[in-house]
């Protein structure tokens, strides 16, 4: 069968976008270097971050509220839990002006937007915050704002239920399958992988931290950094269950790099221990086969010693288990997604810059409505620069 539409990549965006098209009745190919989900790209550790008012722009807003819909569809329709609303503290010191993601401000354009969406929200007091969360201390200058509509997605849990619901669409799905080249040929593509070659009207390229190299140039302004997430046990595992602590986000200082995060205890992994990372936008890596895959010792000490001694308690210094991972970061931190102007029959979809997950399903639809002309990219803010 040759597709209408192929996949190139089916981690968090592809599988979304792959279930989508077959849903819709569009023969779909999804193709994967791996196999899917996997530890190698950017969805892997168990867990990310969901909130509904989004301090990086408004744009996002319909996109994760849109996310949280499908992954409730999705577990109606399997047996696994895909999202925990447990709720999610985002604390910034200095009011709130500090530097995030991308953005100035950031704790305070959550409010914001929160307002502007009417997504019940409160916002703290530090003393309110200490009392609800005794594993953290804070200078007392904080904006704290906990949204209980917010929580944790489980990467792979999403990842796996998507390809499922794709296959059972009828979409086909090639694995250990490394894609060489996508090109436009006449009114159509031809995608070279290193075990055949395939053919379809259109091609959709989702390979996160490996889609620059594939996109001729239309993804030339993302840079990638290597990020490093730590399990820990916990000597008050009262404190880290979903019903005592929300997923949490703790910006300390006016730098990109000055914050951190984690989670409570996933329930079923209690186990796994705490799990709690910083952001690093320092090094660069040139090639994500080059990716440093080795945590050390002195990785895991950093993490305390930057951010959380004097601001957390009631986790232990040395980790259960060390994990790392890519982030595709674009230099304003938003997503690019669009037609590649040179190839139109060829969709690219980056959503990363460290906050993409949450996203990621509703991506898809639109990238599945796309596909085919049925609807324009509904996604102008995101428009690719390249
Ligand atoms: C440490 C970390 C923490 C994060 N925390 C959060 C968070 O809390 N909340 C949030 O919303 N987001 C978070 N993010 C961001 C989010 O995880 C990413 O935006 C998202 O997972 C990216 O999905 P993707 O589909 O673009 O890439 P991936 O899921 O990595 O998928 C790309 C796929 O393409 C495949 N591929 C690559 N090259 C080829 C090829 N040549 N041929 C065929 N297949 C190929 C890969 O094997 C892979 O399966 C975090 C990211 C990281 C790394």
């Amino acid at each position: 069968m040759k597709p209408d539409v192929i996949v190139v990549g089916l981690g968090a965006v592809g599988s979304a976008t792959l279930w989508q098209l077959a849903r819709r009745g569009i023969k779909a190919l999804g193709i994967d270097r791996f196999a899917p989900p996997h530890a190698m790209g950017s969805s892997h550790g168990h867990t990310r971050i969901t909130r509904q008012a989004i301090g990086e722009g408004d744009a996002y807003v319909p996109l994760v509220l849109r996310s949280h819909e499908i992954w409730r569809e999705l577990e109606a329709e399997g047996n696994e839990q895909l999202l925990e609303q447990c709720g999610a503290l985002i604390i910034g010191a200095a009011g709130g002006s500090l530097f995030m993601h991308g953005r100035q401000g950031f704790v305070r354009q959550t409010v914001d937007a929160a307002q502007r969406f009417a997504i019940p929200h409160e916002i703290l007091s530090p003393e309110e915050t200490m009392r609800r969360y005794p594993a953290f201390t804070l200078a007392g200058d904080e904006l704290v704002y906990f949204e209980p509509g917010g929580g944790m997605v489980f990467p792979e849990r999403c990842i796996a239920a998507q390809l499922h619901a794709a296959r059972r669409c009828g979409a086909a799905v090639c694995v250990d399958e490394r894609v060489l080249a996508i090109e436009q040929i006449g009114d159509g593509v031809r995608v070279t992988t290193d075990r055949a070659v395939h053919h379809a009207a259109e091609a959709i390229l989702t390979a996160g931290a490996w889609s620059p190299g594939l996109s001729s140039g239309a993804l030339a302004d993302i840079a990638l950094h290597r990020q490093v997430l730590h399990w820990m046990t916990t000597d008050r595992p009262d404190w880290f269950t979903t019903e005592r602590m929300p997923v949490f986000m703790f910006s300390h200082g006016a730098g990109a790099e000055d914050s951190f995060y984690g989670f409570p205890l996933v329930p079923g992994m209690e186990a796994q221990g705490v799990k709690v990372a910083d952001e690093n936008y320092t090094t660069r890596l040139a090639d994500p086969d080059m990716l440093d895959r080795q945590v050390q010792p002195a990785e895991a000490a950093a993490l305390f010693r930057d951010h959380l001694d004097g601001r957390m308690s009631g986790l232990q210094r040395q980790p259960l288990r060390s994990s790392v991972c890519v982030y595709s970061c674009t230099p304003d931190s938003a997503f690019r997604v669009g037609r590649n102007r040179a190839a139109d029959r060829i969709l690219v979809a980056s959503a990363c810059s460290g906050h993409g997950f949450k996203h990621s399903a509703a991506l898809g639809e639109c990238l599945a409505d796309a596909a085919g002309g049925h609807a324009p990219l509904a996604l102008a803010e995101f428009a690719l620069r390249g």
